[in-house]
């Protein structure tokens, strides 16, 4: 408690928000009526909100499935109380040399099976625990990373069929991953995800074949969740809208998809000062006062996961280029006003310059600053996380997985 009194620093998880983000999600794909069920993608720490209280909140909100990347990640789920009758957990196991498949099997926990070392490690972990293995098979259908593809599928089918056979494989699923489902429209890349559409069809096609018969299907990650209902078939994967947020700010802004970003982060003003015209902010010199100002520092920095690509450059600096810091929101006697970092990102702060008397501006050390939060409104300017993946030419994803555990979580 007294270290998270003492960091400058928090970040802030609304969970009401997430809940209701799931609401959201789980409404919009029982439209159409279907039985299509939703699954919370929680992976990396839930996308550094916290992997218990995501994960609770997510199963407050109607999912019924959690999806993670790794083996360890599913059996913290398990061990925080989390039972199979709460959720069922689908793992896609990123090393499957050395994934803990027994333990998995033992806690229920599905398992995608995306190659033949999978298979057979797999087999070996069902039969010494003596339970079926839950798989769902992974197939390759133009992402070019994790599954079968075309060609080695028949290998596979070879292999699965006498496991399920003999009742040590139970095949629930089959799924895909898709490559530009958060193209805007407009986008040359739209045919590719139609592509993909097709492909993963005929791979339930050659499965059927051959006798297999996956119940749940699913291919849908958030842009495909919110935008192509045709392929909601079985289950759907969204990540990123739990978060409250759209894959490509191009295709909508959270609101317009009714989502609420959920953390908020925000930081206390570690000092305010006068700074004289033409002297240079932070390493560097890449941003250099136009006029006699005030400048306040921010105590976080790229060792908190601030990404330093988010550092402000402005014309008189001596890379003579104007380039937008990322956005902080600061209270001031006129109002909130967005600031910007001036000059770079330094490893435990970064400097704004608030372009006015600190004074006159009411602005003093000790104050509480937002860097991103859950967004605009008419009177309420905020920044979100995709103004800083903008400033940091990155994604919404990568600001708030990078933010680094040594700040405070607390939730709301
Ligand atoms: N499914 C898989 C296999 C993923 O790896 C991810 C995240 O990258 C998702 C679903 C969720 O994607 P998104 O956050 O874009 O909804």
């Amino acid at each position: 408690l007294q270290a998270l009194r003492e960091y400058p620093a928090q970040i802030i998880v609304d969970l009401a928000t997430l809940r209701d983000n799931m609401r959201h999600l789980v409404n919009v794909v029982n439209q159409e009526g279907g039985p299509t069920q939703v699954m919370g993608v929680v992976k990396a720490d839930a996308y550094g909100h916290g992997l218990i209280p995501t994960a609770l909140a997510a199963l407050a909100g109607g999912a019924t499935w959690l999806g993670v990347a790794q083996a360890r990640e599913a059996l913290a789920l398990r061990a925080a109380g989390i039972g199979v009758d709460r959720a069922r957990i689908l793992t896609w196991v990123n090393n499957p040399l050395r994934a803990p498949y027994e333990e998995l099997i033992e806690q229920d926990v599905d398992l995608s099976v995306a190659t033949m070392t999978a298979l057979h490690r797999i087999e070996q972990a069902a039969r010494a625990v003596g339970k079926p293995a839950r798989v769902h098979i992974k197939v390759d259908t133009g992402f070019g990373r994790n599954g079968f593809t075309l060609e080695q599928i028949d290998e596979a089918i070879d292999a699965l069929l006498p496991l399920a056979q003999e009742g040590v494989f139970e095949i629930v699923g089959q799924w895909s991953h898709l490559a530009v489902a958060d193209a805007p429209d407009v986008s040359e890349f739209v045919d590719e995800t139609d592509t993909q559409i097709a492909t993963f069809e005929e791979f339930t096609e050659r499965l059927n074949a051959r006798g297999i018969t996956p119940q749940i299907r699913h291919l849908a990650n958030t842009a495909a969740t919110l935008s192509r209902p045709q392929i909601h078939y079985d289950l759907v994967r969204p990540g990123v809208a739990l978060y409250g947020y759209e894959a490509d700010p191009a295709m909508g802004t959270p609101s317009q998809y009714q989502l609420k970003p959920a953390m908020t982060l925000q930081a206390q003003l570690s000092s305010v000062k006068t700074v004289d015209a033409g002297e240079g902010l932070s390493y560097g010199r890449v941003y250099v006062t136009d006029k006699r100002t005030s400048a306040a520092i921010i105590p976080v920095g790229y060792a908190d996961g601030i990404h330093r690509s988010a550092s402000g450059f402005n014309e008189l600096g001596a890379k003579h280029v104007n380039k937008l810091g990322g956005p902080v929101r600061v209270m001031t006697a006129d109002g909130a006003k967005i600031m910007h970092v001036s000059g770079r990102v330094c490893m435990d702060q970064f400097i704004i310059d608030l372009h006015d008397d600190a004074e006159r501006l009411n602005v003093h050390i000790g104050d509480t600053v937002e860097l991103f939060g859950p967004g605009r409104g008419a009177d309420y300017l905020e920044p979100n996380a995709d103004d800083w993946a903008q400033a940091a030419d990155t994604i919404s994803y990568e600001i708030f997985t990078c933010l680094r555990n040594r700040i405070p979580h607390l939730y709301l």
